[in-house]
């Protein structure tokens, strides 16, 4: 049996990994200081034996001498705020866990000779100058604003996995994630997809930032989280950073759109002042993706939200009836 250790295991994607392993009959130990994380999540987990659970802080130079966390095969760092909202009130813990946090988690492999896959992010790129992105951009990233907590630690948490790939041979795997989504996401975490699908289904508002012609390309978590386990089996992958996500591009004006009309709803659009540094466009270029790991992303946009909005719907159902 294969015993992994999962970071972030409350989260949006380590729940939906967490998930999957334990189908493969994995040994999952979650680790994860429910900071942005769902209680909830972590409570289906242990519906399945081989499912640990230990609320601690990655940070914390500690979790190295977990006994829990030792003789593990592989080792997934999810670990950090990813909407910006919640980044961006906890910068100096979203900086701590992906520097200090990673550096951890890189010696518990060495130590245990376990491999490990670091969760980086498309933020790498910052606001790009060069489109689609591909690996070997080096990026366009402010240090000094909102984002760089982000950004720049996302940036160092490579370096650290650098490092300890040519150093001690560490086998690490870089993912650079694109936006994720599928009803899995907090109701309240503030990114784009959680933010309208909510409120299309509860007749507010749906808020655009700037004029909407910023562009993101979303993948849906099943997509992201089978290229995430294939990259950790895949030892090409081996010292390498590949881009996770899906190629489809869209204005968020158009996202607007495609939920008002996908859930039916009356809400208007409405537009509210784009917040600083926001990244214009983003696409990823998937070529290595699909030449390292025969990966690419199967669920289209508007599959994806029709998969979404159904379950958010129901959740919402559930709430009012729990009110009642
Ligand atoms: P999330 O906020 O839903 O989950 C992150 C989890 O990490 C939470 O359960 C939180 O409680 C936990 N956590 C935060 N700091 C911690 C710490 N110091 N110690 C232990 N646990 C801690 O976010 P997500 O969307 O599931 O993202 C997971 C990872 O994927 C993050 O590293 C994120 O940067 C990366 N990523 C996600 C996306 C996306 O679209 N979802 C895109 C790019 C990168
Ligand atoms: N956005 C928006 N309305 C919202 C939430 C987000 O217009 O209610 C925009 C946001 O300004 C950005 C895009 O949607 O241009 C994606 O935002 P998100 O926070 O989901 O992710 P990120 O900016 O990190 O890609």
């Amino acid at each position: 049996m294969r015993k992994v250790v999962l970071t972030g295991a409350a989260g949006f994607l380590g729940y939906h990994l967490a998930v999957q392993l334990l189908k493969e009959g994995c040994v999952v130990i979650g680790l994860d200081n429910l900071s942005t994380g769902q209680k909830d999540n972590i409570k289906k987990l242990k519906r399945s034996e081989r499912f640990l659970f230990i609320q601690g802080d990655a940070a914390s130079p500690m979790v190295m001498d977990l006994p829990e966390l030792q003789r593990a095969d592989e080792i997934y760092h999810l670990a950090s705020p990813a909407s910006p909202k919640f980044y961006q009130s906890h910068p100096l813990e979203t900086i701590e866990v992906n520097t200090r946090g990673t550096f951890h988690m890189l010696e518990l492999c060495r130590r245990n000779k376990a491999k490990l896959l670091y969760t980086s992010t498309s933020e790498a790129y910052g606001d790009p100058a060069v489109h689609p992105q591909s690996e070997t951009y080096r990026g366009n990233v402010n240090t000094w604003g909102p984002r760089a907590c982000y950004d720049e630690a996302k940036r160092l948490g490579e370096t650290y996995c650098y490092e300890y790939f040519t150093k001690f041979g560490v086998p690490v795997k870089v993912a650079r994630i694109f936006n994720t989504y599928s009803a899995g996401l907090r109701n309240d975490d503030g990114r784009v997809i959680s933010n309208f699908v909510t409120q299309a289904l509860t007749g507010q508002d749906i808020t655009v930032y700037g004029d909407g012609s910023q562009t993101r390309s979303f993948c849906y978590v099943d997509d992201t989280v089978r290229g995430l386990m294939l990259m950790m089996r895949e030892s090409k992958a081996d010292g390498e950073i590949l881009n996770i996500g899906n190629p489809e591009e869209y204005t968020i004006l158009e996202v607007a759109r495609k939920v008002k009309q996908v859930s039916g709803s009356e809400s208007r659009i409405v537009y509210q002042d784009l917040p600083k540094d926001d990244p214009m466009q983003r696409r990823p270029d998937i070529t290595k993706a699909r030449q390292v790991l025969g990966w690419s992303p199967l669920v289209p946009l508007e599959e994806g939200l029709k998969r979404t909005i159904q379950a958010y719907s129901q959740l919402l159902r559930g709430k009012r009836q729990g009110e009642l």
